[in-house]
């Protein structure tokens, strides 16, 4: 009895340090790679706004350094070519698409910082692993027309996540078409969500939300989602490194016609990931860091098998996205919005987008009013404590649009 119950015991123990080890090891890689970053970022790369033929001649280079094939997938409304990248000769097949929303580009800079790192790096552990053991499967840029205006939606005003079950646009198709060509093991659906969400009730803006999507209503899970969790959870550990308590779950309701959705119950391993906000980052060039660093790490699991060792709670544990966070705030001001009505001490919630000026291509920065009264509960990029100053005259209605000239001389008040 005593040596069945020591032998359980040590079986216990080892379980225990082989999943720290893995745990440790894959900390080193991706501070490794967090540290080396600077030596294979893409500098050209300094603006998250960019067109996909800017996109393709940051790709030039290391496409005729044969670091990857490329074909067309289809041809988007306007008939810009939508490419699908392949790199690398190993068995397990994991496709990346990208910026199936034009102004998503986040992921879209990542994985050609990545690609630059297996161009730069050909010698280093995770690239020979990568290459190896892996194939990729990329289309950054999935919406090149969106891309172009910088615009959530098609050419043809199309959500193309919306158009995995019609599959009416060109973009859709593309994606469907490079799916089934493939049937990768792994998917990776890359987004950039609302900057301004925070991770549960912590107040913390979310600089990165994952999600294993469900396939089906009852969310259940399956030897499809449970290695897509696996990968999500080694993806979460990796980013509580160097971001932590910034990393939140993506509301996980099941939505019938998106294609994260569809591709995990299609028999992909998919994992949604949402690059959020972050202090000072309009560009997201952070964002954009941790993005490639993230990649980088889960496929040098996926490669390395190891991902199977991941602890599903870091998953599990993820607290939801929220919506507690505005650009900023404005406390303690005192507001007047009529002459007959009394004023009253208030909180003011503003948020400041930018705004494209169709004409002449400029970018400005608009201001927008968008709550007032008890802000206590909420946080903010920026707060000014007005200390009972009146804003009377300047603030008058919700949803009231401001200049950044007038956005300073308010927050000047205090
Ligand atoms: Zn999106």
């Amino acid at each position: 009895m005593l040596t069945v119950t020591l032998a359980i015991v040590s079986i216990a123990i080892l379980a225990v340090t082989v999943s720290s080890t893995y745990a440790q090891e894959q900390a080193e890689v991706a501070r490794e790679l967090f540290n080396l970053y600077p030596a294979y970022q893409v500098p050209e790369i300094t603006t998250r706004r960019f067109t996909q033929k800017e996109m393709l001649g940051w790709l030039k280079p290391l496409h005729e350094q044969r670091m990857f094939d490329m074909t067309p997938v289809g041809q988007s409304a306007e008939g810009r070519t939508i490419w699908l990248l392949k790199a690398g000769q190993g068995k397990t097949k994991v496709m990346m698409w990208s910026q199936m929303h034009g102004d998503e580009a986040t992921a879209t800079m990542a994985i050609v910082d990545m690609m630059n790192f297996l161009g730069k790096r050909p010698d280093h552990r995770v690239a020979k692993a990568i290459r190896e053991q892996l194939t990729l499967l990329l289309i950054p840029m999935l919406n090149p027309d969106g891309a172009q205006r910088f615009e959530r939606r098609t050419a043809q005003l199309i959500d193309v996540n919306r158009d995995a079950l019609r599959l009416k646009t060109p973009e859709a198709q593309a994606l469907k078409k490079a799916w089934e060509a493939h049937r990768p093991e792994f998917g990776f659906n890359l987004h950039d969500q609302d900057p301004r969400t925070t991770v549960g009730n912590t107040k913390k803006v979310s600089a990165i939300a994952l999600l294993a999507p469900a396939s089906d209503e009852s969310r259940s899970d399956n030897h499809v989602r449970r290695p897509a969790k696996q990968v999500a959870a080694t993806f979460a550990a990796a980013m509580q490194l160097f971001i932590p308590g910034h990393v939140s779950k993506y509301d996980d309701t099941f939505e019938p016609r998106a294609f994260g959705d569809n591709i995990q119950k299609w028999g992909t391993s998919t994992i949604l990931v949402e690059s959020g906000g972050w202090p000072g980052d309009r560009n997201k060039m952070f964002l954009r860091k941790l993005n490639c660093v993230g990649f980088l790490t889960v496929l040098y699991a996926i490669a390395t098998n190891t991902y199977e060792q991941a602890d599903l709670q870091l998953y599990e544990q993820l607290l939801p996205n929220t919506k507690y966070i505005y650009d900023l705030i404005l406390r303690n001001a005192q507001l007047k919005a009529a002459n007959n009505i009394s004023s009253i001490i208030v909180d003011i919630g503003i948020n400041i987008d930018e705004e494209r000026d169709a004409s002449t291509g400029t970018v400005n920065l608009v201001g927008k009013v968008t709550d007032i009264g008890d802000l206590s509960t909420f946080t903010s990029f920026e707060e000014v404590d007005l200390k009972g100053s009146s804003v009377e005259g300047v603030i008058t209605k919700i949803e009231q649009r401001l200049t950044m000239d007038e956005i300073r001389a308010l927050s000047g008040k205090k």
